[in-house]
């Protein structure tokens, strides 16, 4: 090599280990990720990157596993201001008499903003570098998280019920054009359409939000058939299942994203292969609530797009996306009767490159390869509980929690450095919430 086919670039992490996800279930050892401003320029071994490039800055992490950001696609990160807050019961008794009051009390503005604060705090800290989130005064976190320099995919809520954000869908969908309206295109920012579920949306603002998904090209994520009840009732009511009604209205599509899904018989699973939707699998949420559990490996078997999200802290309790993936390949094993079901390599592309598909960015999140977008994390392997190191898959799904993750990077930029965030003040964010724990608890 001669000076000139040396290539200047901003920075280069050393990994002793690298899962790309692309191609699948690889182990690299002694890797160089290359970066340049918001991408990733190069992935080749440290050998060949002494040649071929000269950077700014190198960080070594020479005991490390260097991997793609998580994407948890589905939550209420404002809610993480509730954690403990209400638990042990089921799902509707817990948000009739808990959830739905202590929102219509303290949920505002200023809420929102410190709850999504701590939220993307955890999920920093944990390895999550793109989250999902539907909830109240969608603007405030949207700006938030664009504040923060966080990837988000931020559902405006719609409902048939009055709310603090608004008096009713019509309002809501004028709320949430104005919202997809003001981020549509933005890099960090995917502004997107929040159905909460079946039961609580009657068919025409259901055929509004499809009417505006089509206009404006943005996703619809909803709440589906998270319990038995649910579908029961919706039988009483109906007649149908609601997969059914949904399919029906045009709610279902390669653009739809299903949360949940713990109940699905035959007709349920040909409707969602037929609509290429994309479901979203929260076990901690199910098994807290005792939803139910999400049949994960017959969906992929029939080639359904399945991702991962923790749910809001009120049902899990923590937005930890490895300690979820660790229980969704422990579930996914039992539901199937085989313990070769969602293997360590298969939930790791779970949490990363199928999030990105049910995104529409599988072209640019969810792997390491060259001219993706920077978003990728570190995960200290030196510590007792991951020793010794055989298989760093295995560590990062059945041994791990998120506490061990010691880098993060999003659009090129440090996130998290040795466990330290750059961006949020921690202090100043935890006398915030200790505010509100007074104002709750009074
Ligand atoms: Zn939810």
């Amino acid at each position: 090599m001669t000076a000139d086919t040396i290539t200047a670039a901003d920075s280069r992490i050393n990994a002793r280990w690298l899962i790309p996800v692309e191609p699948f279930g690889v182990v690299l050892e002694h890797q160089a990720v290359i970066l340049q401003g918001s991408r990733i320029a190069d992935v080749l071994p440290q050998s060949e990157a002494d040649q071929k490039y000269r950077t700014r800055e190198t960080v070594n992490l020479d005991r490390h596993v260097v991997m793609p950001g998580l994407i948890n696609l589905h939550g209420h990160t404002a809610m993480s201001l509730f954690r403990g807050l209400a638990d042990d019961l089921p799902l509707m008794t817990w948000l009739n008499d808990h959830i739905w009051p202590a929102e219509g009390r303290f949920v505002s503005e200023p809420f929102v903003l410190d709850g999504t604060r701590l939220a993307m705090a955890e999920m920093l800290r944990t390895g999550t570098t793109t989250f999902s989130d539907m909830y109240f005064f969608p603007e405030v976190t949207a700006q938030a998280a664009h504040d923060a320099g966080m990837r988000a995919q931020v559902c405006f809520p719609l409902m048939d019920m009055p709310t603090v954000w608004g008096s009713g869908p019509d309002e809501y969908l004028r709320k949430g054009a104005a919202l997809i309206e003001q981020w549509q295109g933005d890099e960090y920012i995917m502004p997107a359409i929040g159905p909460h579920a079946p039961y609580t949306v009657s068919d025409q603002p259901l055929k509004d939000a499809v009417a505006l998904a089509g206009k404006t090209g943005a996703a619809i994520q909803l709440h589906l058939h998270e319990t038995a009840f649910e579908v029961d009732e919706a039988m009483k009511a109906t007649g149908s299942r609601p997969v059914t009604r949904m399919a029906e209205l045009g709610v279902l599509g390669r653009n739809t994203q299903c949360v949940h899904m713990t109940q699905i018989d035959d007709s349920d699973l040909e409707q969602l292969v037929r609509s290429g939707a994309h479901i979203v699998h929260c076990p901690e949420s199910n098994l807290k609530l005792a939803s139910g559990l999400c049949p994960v490996q017959t969906l992929m078997d029939h080639g359904i797009n399945v991702t991962i999200g923790t749910d809001g802290a009120a049902s899990n309790n923590d937005l930890d996306l490895f300690g979820e993936l660790k229980t969704a390949a422990m579930v996914a094993k039992v539901v199937a009767g085989d313990a070769s079901a969602l293997s360590a390599h298969r939930a790791l592309e779970m949490a990363t490159l199928s999030g990105a598909r049910a995104l529409g960015r599988e072209q640019e999140l969810g792997s390491l390869v060259a001219g993706k977008l920077a978003d990728l994390i570190a995960v200290d392997l030196s510590d007792p509980f991951l020793q010794p190191v055989y298989d760093p898959a295995s560590h990062l799904v059945y041994s791990n929690h998120g506490r061990a993750v010691s880098h993060s990077w999003i659009h090129g930029v440090p996130q998290l450095q040795d466990g330290r965030l750059t961006r949020i003040d921690v202090p100043d964010l935890m006398l915030r919430v200790s505010e509100w724990r007074q104002q709750i608890l009074s």
